[in-house]
């Protein structure tokens, strides 16, 4: 019965976009690997089947992404989606809901919405959902759309799901990573995935100012006994001076401490301070936690916003 639900919804994903000559793809504030990984894939995609994208989202992307093939075509806009209304469909990736988009304009559009996400608090906001919770990625899920599509995964279409895959899964390392996403791994390998790449700007390639910033980080890990909780902080003045971004590297990294029950990075900028949460235990779903300071995400990797400040005190760090 599943299977067949998911089967329809396949089918009608595939009709809205088969019959749509205009289409607007989104993502997520503070987008991602997987994010505009998938939105690249999914441009390259429809682009193939002579449809005209615009790619849209409302932040800056982490500068390790530059790689991506297409990735300038991809506008960075706060407000306005100029014309809303002429496009026939809008896409959105891996964001749980039409706000995530930071795209205010939108909620003005009267166009259909494909929503193509993993992640558990989804509201399945679309006209049509495909909202698979056990994907590794939105890419997992894309490459599977593509393929019902009948659309010819290119070299570069494989590198940007591979990006999102590999982004996702932070390098094959989280339990997320199942034979299914090894499998379409293998598949978009002999495509021409550029994993090399991938790898070395996702994983491996850090600039100092990156890296004096992680120590910065690692330097102030404090554990809270009572709550099982590592955390840690770093102030706008902290990022103002490092060209980093793209601080989930640092919240994976301590994710991986065996004492704690959840690890937590707290970052801020322009008055916002966002929080990174992991955990590696299966009996705590950390997005609980995110959403009671209004943000959500997965079981195992959630995040919030919250405006403030961080204030260092004699007792140590504090959200002002
Ligand atoms: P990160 O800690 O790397 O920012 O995010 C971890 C996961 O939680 C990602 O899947 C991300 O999309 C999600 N997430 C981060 N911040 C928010 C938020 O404010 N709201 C929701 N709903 N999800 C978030
Ligand atoms: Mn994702």
């Amino acid at each position: 019965m599943r299977y067949e639900l998911a089967n329809i919804q396949l089918n009608r994903a595939c009709y809205l976009l088969k019959k749509s000559k205009y289409i607007l793809v989104c993502g997520h504030t503070r987008p991602d690997g997987d994010c505009i990984g998938s939105m690249l894939a999914l441009k390259l995609a429809l682009n193939s089947l002579s449809k005209r994208v615009s790619c849209v989202i409302s932040d800056t992307f982490p500068p390790n992404l530059w790689f991506l093939p297409g990735i300038e075509q991809i506008k960075s806009r706060k407000k306005k989606v100029k014309k809303i209304k002429k496009f026939d469909l809008i896409v959105s990736l891996d964001s749980s809901s039409l706000e995530r988009s930071g795209l205010e304009s939108l909620r003005a559009s009267t166009s259909p919405v494909l929503n193509i996400d993993h992640h558990q608090d989804n509201s399945l906001f679309g006209s049509v959902n495909i909202v698979k919770l056990k994907a590794s990625s939105s890419a997992e899920i894309l490459y599977n759309l593509l393929l019902r599509l009948g659309v010819e995964i290119t070299r570069d279409i494989a590198t940007c799901l591979l990006c999102g895959i590999f982004f996702d899964t932070d390098a094959f390392r989280n339990p997320n990573t199942t034979s299914r996403t090894l499998e379409i791994t293998s598949k978009l390998l002999s495509k021409g995935a550029c994993a090399k790449k991938i790898v070395r700007y996702l994983l491996q390639e850090k600039s100092l100012s990156t890296l004096k910033l992680w120590g910065k980080a690692l330097a102030r890990l404090s554990e809270n006994r009572k709550l099982g909780i590592v955390s840690t902080v770093l102030s706008e003045e902290d990022i103002k001076q490092s060209e980093t971004e793209g601080l989930e590297g640092i919240a994976n990294y301590i994710s991986c401490l065996p004492q704690a029950k959840a690890t937590l990075l707290l970052s801020e900028k322009n008055g916002l301070i966002h929080g990174n949460l992991r955990t590696q235990r299966d009996d705590i779903d950390i997005s609980k936690l995110a959403f009671l300071f209004g943000g959500g995400g997965h079981k195992k990797a959630a995040g919030f916003t919250i405006s403030g400040k961080l204030v260092k005190t004699r007792a140590g760090w504090k959200v002002e």
